[in-house]
């Protein structure tokens, strides 16, 4: 077991605190308010190569891993950039890179991963539905066959970047779940052009993360071709399932990331603040304890973030990923809300203004308690895989 990072590894972090440095707190700030996305950043992390890190060098970058993404996701968030940076990553590098890259075609591959690297191409996935929500296997968006491919027809709700993306991993049934022989079989994956006059995109008013919209989608008789089926036909769940063990392990290091920042800035601050004679409240156990406990939390939710990266990187199995990484997502998230809770609450009031940033990174994190997995359903795959437990819903 060796806990360090590589030289390489090292140089990755080094290189994501320097672009940061030219993004901090206050760039964001100003573009969560204006709704406006990051594009100067973007450009920065594709000039610096991370939106290329994970993609092969055959089609334009560096060919790494999980865990070289996940370090530069956390020091970009930690390093002031909070949610935003990994944010931008998941939604084209997960999505779009990871998925293509593991399951898609030599096509597909060609087409796609050249522009994602060099940060072209953003991308989007449509996997969440109205009425299905957490229940992904009722999926009701359906693609039927047509002599020269497929025409998709259903609603998707809160795809992020759909609005500016190039293209979206939709998840479809090809077999109606009445006539699968299991529940998993016939979801299929497919890779969609965008825009695309068939697809309507309504942005959602939402609480965070307003650099970047998540929205809802009507998808009206999309006709494309076979080409854009990511294969096994029928056979996608396992897939999706391996595209969403990576959202979880990026999702559980923009929680550290985010709770690393805010926890910097409440430690600095409270060396100065006095408000009871000279002793500064930094002192006080009340704040010390709080924040040392969330940080104690953090550092176990890395080492089990970098463990299911690991695995992942040297080809483990679905599940074996996900009995590390479900455990992974619920202790950062925990931690992570508990550090961001305990910097707001050092601050005082301060933490309640926009202008110390805390209540931004606060509205950032509390959305991974619900997405991308709820904590609950973590739970209960804990539960139910990992503890062999009898499930606990239908
Ligand atoms: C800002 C934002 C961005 C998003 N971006 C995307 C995106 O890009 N692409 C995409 O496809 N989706 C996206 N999502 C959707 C997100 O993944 C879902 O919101 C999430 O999976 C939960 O689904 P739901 O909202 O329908 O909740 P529901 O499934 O309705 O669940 C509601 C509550 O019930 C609980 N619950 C449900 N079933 C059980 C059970 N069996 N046991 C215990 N508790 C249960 C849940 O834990 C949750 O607390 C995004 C969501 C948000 C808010």
């Amino acid at each position: 077991m060796d806990f360090s990072f590589t030289e390489e590894q090292k140089m990755i972090a080094n290189s994501a605190r320097e672009i940061a440095k030219d993004f901090p707190p206050e760039y964001w700030r100003e573009k969560d308010l204006k709704e406006e996305f990051g594009g100067e950043f973007y450009k920065a992390i594709s000039s610096a190569g991370i939106t290329g890190l994970i993609i092969p060098e055959k089609y334009g970058g560096a060919g790494k891993g999980m865990t070289e993404l996940l370090i530069a996701m956390e020091e970009l968030a930690a390093n002031g950039c909070g949610m935003a940076a990994p944010w931008y990553l998941i939604i084209t590098e997960i999505f779009g890179g990871m998925s293509i890259i593991r399951h898609g075609t030599e096509e597909q591959r060609k087409k796609y991963l050249p522009g994602i690297a060099s940060g072209d191409i953003e991308f989007c996935m449509g996997l969440t539905e109205p009425d299905a929500g957490t229940n992904t296997l009722n999926t009701a968006t359906r693609a039927k066959r047509v002599d020269d491919g497929w025409i998709i027809t259903g609603n998707k709700t809160w795809i992020s970047g759909a609005d500016r993306a190039k293209g979206m991993m939709i998840i479809a049934r090809t077999t109606p779940l009445e006539r699968a022989p299991k529940k998993t079989f016939g979801i299929s994956l497919f890779l969609v052009d965008m825009p695309n006059p068939a697809i309507m995109i309504t942005p959602i008013p939402k609480h965070g993360i307003n650099y970047s919209h998540s929205c809802d989608i009507g998808i009206n008789d999309l006709e494309v071709g076979d080409d854009a089926l990511m294969p096994p036909l029928d056979g996608g769940w396992y897939s999706l399932l391996d595209t969403l063990n990576t959202e979880r392990m990026s999702f559980a290091s923009a929680a550290i990331g985010t709770a690393r920042v805010a926890m910097n800035k409440a430690i600095d601050y409270s060396k100065e603040r006095k408000v009871f004679g000279d002793t500064p409240i930094g002192s006080y156990q009340a704040l010390q304890f709080n924040l040392a406990e969330a940080y104690a939390g953090l550092e176990a939710a890395k080492v089990l973030n970098f463990k299911a990266s690991t695995l992942y990187d040297n080809g483990a199995s679905v599940t074996e990923v996900g009995n590390v990484v479900n455990p992974a997502k619920i202790l950062a998230v925990e931690s992570g809300i508990k550090a961001v809770y305990w910097a707001m609450q050092t601050l005082g009031g301060y933490g309640y203004a926009r202008e110390y940033d805390i209540e931004r990174w606060w509205r950032e994190i509390n959305l991974i308690r619900l997405a991308p997995i709820s904590q609950q359903m973590a739970l209960s795959y804990i539960g139910e895989h990992v503890l062999g437990m009898p499930r606990s819903y239908m």
